[in-house]
């Protein structure tokens, strides 16, 4: 499974003034889906994180 998409080029991903990067903590006038924060590809490098570990939280075995 490939981890969900953001349409970055959206005007909700943009704001007016720059917000510390939730994830990195240097500026950024972008937002993630939540409202928060974050640059794209920090965002993304997250979100494929997730990805992994959850795919490994459920790997068919896994379970107690
Ligand atoms: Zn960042």
């Amino acid at each position: 499974m490939s981890p969900p998409v953001l349409d970055w080029r959206h005007p909700r991903h943009w704001r007016a003034h720059a917000r510390p990067c939730r994830y990195c903590g240097a500026p950024t006038r972008l937002r993630d889906s939540r409202s928060s924060p974050a640059h794209k590809t920090c965002a993304e490098e997250a979100l494929a994180c997730q990805a992994e570990e959850q795919a490994a939280r459920w790997r068919p075995g896994t379970l107690p």
